[in-house]
């Protein structure tokens, strides 16, 4: 099969994929493998072909939004049949004992691994992927849509839980790329107040096409106080105007992997009042199954563009100079 191997980590521009060909995976007990149909191309996968996120293991395959078709099960697999369609996520194994899996907290387990870092992923035609990690997906994405869910979706979702957003509240939506544009969706449609500052005013057409109450630039005040607030730009100056946008006891959840340093807080400016600043790491089982089911009632819409597999290092370097819009997706489906 044709695969896509992180090579020499570096500059997207030097070409750090490799295009190599790889006996197609035999699956393990427990695991299913999956004829990869869609990959979603994630920033962090930039990171890894860069090398700002280390490679776990030489010659490691990118992608973790994959969607495709069981095709072989291995020894003790109970939950997937032949051909059903399931999405492959960047969760892919928790360690089940520590104390964060034993309550409820797998997405901070110690010794996780992650699909398309630590396990092969979906830059591939075929994958494997424990069966206990996979969800199945709702018949009403297509395969393109579907895939930038499973990461930029999922990890939006956890976000909004985290900002404590109550029922009809004011929500502030700081950054509005392919994670926040689903996320936005999925609280409009829980009957929130949505206000999106971003500096790109696409992002703000977008936004108030899909029902904000406002868009505004990066760093401006929104015109009412904020119940809760999420910052998906990567940007840690933004955490000052976040702040201070709130009402009392109101939280702002930063939803990034990587933020640039916070400048200095005023105590009285930014935190009191019972005002809350907290982070979110990766998420559970759990959030991935209530996220795609809520997606599906609503049924939110992904903006997409396709690229076929064997452009995956096109896709990538696209990317990186911000020329996709909305979320790239691998397609295995054309015949190349
Ligand atoms: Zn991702
Ligand atoms: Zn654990």
């Amino acid at each position: 099969m044709l695969v896509w191997a992180v090579g020499s980590p570096g500059p997207i521009d030097g070409g750090p994929l490799e295009r190599i060909d790889r006996e197609v995976p035999v699956p393990g007990p427990m695991q299913v493998r999956v004829h990869v149909r869609a990959c979603g191309v994630c920033r962090t996968d930039l990171h890894l072909a860069e090398g700002d996120l280390v490679p776990k293991h030489p010659l490691v395959v990118p992608g973790h939004e994959v969607v495709g078709m069981v095709d072989a099960l291995g020894p003790g697999c109970t939950r997937f049949g032949l051909g059903e369609r399931v999405g492959v996520p960047w969760l892919g194994h928790t360690c089940g004992v520590c104390r964060f899996c034993l309550d409820g907290r797998e997405n901070l387990c110690i010794a996780p691994l992650f699909t398309g870092w630590d396990i092969d992923g979906g830059y591939a035609e075929y994958v494997v992927a424990e069966e206990d990690y996979v969800y199945s997906i709702p018949a009403t994405f297509s395969d393109e849509e579907a895939a930038p869910l499973l990461c930029a979706g999922i990890i939006g979702y956890r976000a909004l839980r985290r900002s404590q957003l109550p029922p009809g509240g004011r929500l502030g939506i700081y950054g509005f790329g392919g994670s926040a544009h689903l996320t936005a969706q999925i609280a409009l449609a829980e009957g929130a107040r949505v206000h999106v500052m971003t500096r790109s005013p696409q992002a703000q057409a977008l936004a108030i096409q899909l029902g904000a109450t406002s868009a505004g630039g990066a760093a401006d005040p929104p015109p009412e106080r904020l119940d809760s607030a999420i910052l998906f730009a990567p940007v840690g100056d933004l955490v000052l105007p976040a702040l201070e946008a709130l009402d009392r006891g109101g939280t702002l959840a930063v939803a990034g992997i990587h933020l640039t340093d916070i400048p200095a807080l005023n105590y009285q400016r930014h935190l009191f009042s019972e005002r809350a600043l907290v982070s979110v790491t990766a998420n559970t089982r759990h959030d991935g199954t209530t996220f795609l089911e809520a997606a599906a009632r609503v049924p939110i819409r992904a903006t997409t563009t396709a690229y076929r597999l064997d452009q995956a290092e096109l896709a990538l370097t696209d990317l990186a100079h911000g020329r996709v819009n909305g979320a790239a997706v691998l397609l295995n489906d054309r015949g190349w």
